[in-house]
């Protein structure tokens, strides 16, 4: 989510979202902060964790949905706190919205470094059977460069760790497109991935965002972009990787066996509401998205002094909206359907033609096809353009 300038005076929160959306959790703290990453995320070393946990409660008892369908707890890195710290926040959490009786899915994101058996044997005993592990890369070096605190060891450890406490749903993130790193390499550091048998698998490509030390080396020259390439034949390398395991590619990025795919973040790319607490968090309701200031000391005196802290609030045209659905949707394998679409965006007569116009001008390009089932998605050509295919709808609607 792009960063909003903010506002004069704070808006309101957003309206108390619906029975049953699905609620985030950012724990916003970490070992150390990785050189490529852009969420909001700063060391732990000297916070008042406990204090963090109260700020989300207080805000969460102000604005988090009742009987969640989903919840995922993100950060930063949920595993650094202790089994006790988790227990406050997920049982302060189930008491304000009884999401233990109500959720499908629960995540929590954990690092190597601090995820041992006894910790996702807490997790699981505090009802979350969802872990994904953040093992980005398998190669000691690469690790280091990312500014990582685990070696590939470590990941390992961690996740025979998670196994070992019954933990049933396990995610790998990985990264790949590393600079200096061959398809090879990726090839075999994928495949160690995969024979652990994780039952979904994220694998994104590195990308240089904004205000983070890797987007200054590269500018400076001293990191390279991966070749467009090599780039392709390692997301080529993914697909036949992971289909070879049983793990199908329901999202550009993610893979996962029948019945593991992320509940939560579907969620996400169909454009649905969801609700998020803790600094930085964004939410999305009705129409209208909001956001908590990316920092501790603005989100802890926000909540002290009103209970929320929504900083910025946006709410877009029709036209935006429906723009964003298909943007979202079209990284999907399922697709966009038309008309499912056009009503999640509340969109006009107008804007829905525009949509399907543009989605059939581009499967004459073979970019898109449309399916039996009335949905568009991306043809093999189009699947490597996904980003520059999607962003047409943004282009010629937003
Ligand atoms: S551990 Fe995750 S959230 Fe924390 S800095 Fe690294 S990539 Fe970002």
């Amino acid at each position: 989510m792009s960063e909003h300038a903010a506002p004069s005076a704070p808006p309101a929160p957003l309206e108390r979202a619906p029975e049953g959306t699905p609620l985030y959790v950012h724990l916003p703290f970490c070992a150390a902060k990785c050189h490529y990453c852009d969420f909001f995320s700063v060391p732990d070393e000297g916070q008042d964790i406990d204090g963090m946990v109260a700020a989300i409660l207080r805000e969460a008892a102000e604005r988090a949905p009742r009987s969640p369908r989903t919840v995922f707890i993100g950060g930063g890195t949920p595993s650094l706190l202790s089994a006790e710290q988790l227990r406050v926040v997920l049982d302060g959490l189930d008491e304000l919205t009884g999401w233990r009786a109500s959720a499908v899915e629960v995540t929590a994101e954990c690092n190597p470094e601090s995820l041992d058996r006894a910790k996702a044997a807490a997790l699981k005993a505090l009802g979350v059977p969802r872990l994904s592990i953040g093992f980005q890369s398998l190669d000691d070096a690469t690790l280091e460069l990312f500014g990582r605190v685990h070696s590939a060891e470590d990941s390992f450890r961690a996740f025979d760790a998670a196994r070992s406490a019954g933990i049933e749903h396990l995610n790998v993130d990985m990264i790949y497109a590393v600079p200096d790193q061959t398809a090879e390499s990726w090839e075999r550091d994928l495949g160690r991935v995969l024979a652990l048998g994780p039952d979904h698998l994220s694998a994104y490509n590195l990308t240089f965002e904004e205000d983070t030390r890797f987007k200054r080396w590269l500018d400076r020259g001293r990191l390279e972009r991966s070749p467009e390439e090599v780039e392709l034949a390692m997301f080529e390398t993914t697909r036949r990787l992971t289909a070879e395991r049983g793990l199908d590619a329901y999202e550009i990025s993610n893979h996962a066996r029948a019945g593991e795919e992320c509940a939560h973040n579907i969620g996400y790319w169909r454009n649905g509401a969801y609700v998020g607490i803790g600094p930085g968090a964004v939410s999305k309701v009705g129409h209208s998205r909001a956001g908590n200031p990316r920092g501790i000391a603005p989100y802890l005196r926000r909540v002290a002094d009103q209970g929320h802290a929504t900083h910025w609030r946006e709410d877009p045209d029709p036209a935006a909206r429906l723009a964003e659905t298909w943007w979202l949707g079209l990284r999907l394998a399922a697709g966009v359907d038309p008309d499912a679409a056009r009503r999640t965006a509340g969109a006009d007569d107008e804007s829905a033609a525009a949509a399907l116009a543009l989605a059939e001008e581009l499967a004459g390009h073979d970019l898109l096809e449309r399916r039996r089932d009335g949905a568009f998605g991306l043809t093999d050509r189009g699947l490597p353009l996904a980003d520059a295919v999607a962003k047409r709808f943004l282009e010629r609607l937003g």
